[in-house]
């Protein structure tokens, strides 16, 4: 296939062939920005690879555009089934994190919940595909399933890049904790409650080992310098080429929890927080942080750190998480 899978999907086209071959691959245009991969040799895992959930989130979408690239023209060796989705085009188009509302919120069947727009038709599309995608092994194949969500943030970051691992009621899986840990991320940070995210989804709904990765920060489309996201594009080229897992460089992950999720349940809200401070920025107890009629929040532990914090959501949705410092012993990671 010589054509440019990014390209076709902004210009909002299909290709005219939808489905070849090459002397070592198969591949198949399924749906609009949806393409799946898969080796002729036997696979041992089925990997989904998704980015652009949020449309002005760019880098991450260029990199897997690249990824496709280098494995249709043979350049790189595909040891994996894979699925590979662009999310939400319409608001990759337009250069806006969503048209409507958050793709990344409707998982799990919430899209039931919102207005009916694109984004909840593609929620429901997305479901269904990997539902599907991962469905194709039969259940005694002993092929293992793994979803990496990528994502760019809004802020500046203390901890540039970060992991979040969805609740799960089992353990995580090894092998997907290696290789996080292989990317040389700083961080990762592990939910301790369901959501409507597409990793939580793929988790919940699919048994994937899933995470949903934070490269830094976006920028528009051609202005991305992917040399910023090169440890994690070589953690994932690895991944799924079969080769030998790269050595971590940086010093060990920081890992937290989850321990709070503010949520926004009024127009009069207020987060007692300047609207450039990081993600990561850590907060003592006692400190006043959020106020809405008949709730107020306090840091509570010693010492809190603040994810995403975003008094600007539409109400009912997520204005911030709190999280506490943890180790790889209490997440029974050892
Ligand atoms: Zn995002």
């Amino acid at each position: 296939m010589h054509v440019n899978f990014l390209s076709l999907t902004l210009q909002g086209e299909s290709p005219v062939i939808k489905q070849g071959e090459t002397s070592t691959l198969c591949w198949q245009w399924l749906a609009e920005g949806i393409l799946a991969l898969w080796p002729k040799a036997v696979y041992r895992q089925a990997v989904v690879l998704s980015a652009g959930l949020h449309g002005n989130e760019t880098a991450p979408v260029e990199m897997l555009n690249q990824l496709v690239t280098e494995l249709l023209s043979g350049q790189r060796p595909l040891a994996v089934r894979l699925l590979v989705i662009f999310g939400n085009i319409p608001a990759l188009q337009a250069g806006k994190r969503y048209l409507h509302t958050d793709i990344n919120r409707m998982f799990g069947g919430r899209y039931r919940q919102f207005a009916a727009s694109g984004e909840t038709a593609r929620a429901r599309q997305l479901e269904q595909l990997v539902t599907a995608f991962f469905a194709a092994d039969a259940p005694d194949s002993g092929v293992v399933r793994y979803h990496y969500d990528l994502h760019t943030a809004i802020r500046d970051s203390v901890l540039p890049r970060f992991g979040l691992l969805p609740f799960q009621s089992h353990p995580y899986d090894a092998t997907l904790l290696a290789w996080l840990d292989a990317a040389d991320l700083d961080a990762l940070v592990f939910h301790r409650a369901p959501g409507g995210t597409f990793s939580y989804f793929s988790s919940e709904y699919c048994q994937a080992a899933s995470c949903t990765l934070e490269l830094g920060k976006a920028r528009p489309f051609g202005a991305n310098d992917l040399l910023h996201f090169a440890d994690i594009n070589r953690m994932l080229q690895a991944f799924i080429s079969g080769d030998t897992r790269p050595v971590r460089r940086q010093t060990a992950m920081h890992l937290f929890c989850v321990v709070h999720t503010i949520i926004k349940h009024s127009e009069i809200f207020r987060l007692h927080l300047s609207d450039d401070t990081p993600n990561f920025t850590c907060l003592t107890q006692g400190m006043l942080l959020a106020e809405q009629p008949g709730e107020t929040y306090r840091v509570q532990h010693e010492q809190e750190w603040i994810l995403f914090p975003n008094p600007q959501v539409a109400t009912g949705m997520r204005a911030g998480l709190l999280l506490t410092e943890t180790t790889p012993e209490a997440l029974s990671m050892v």
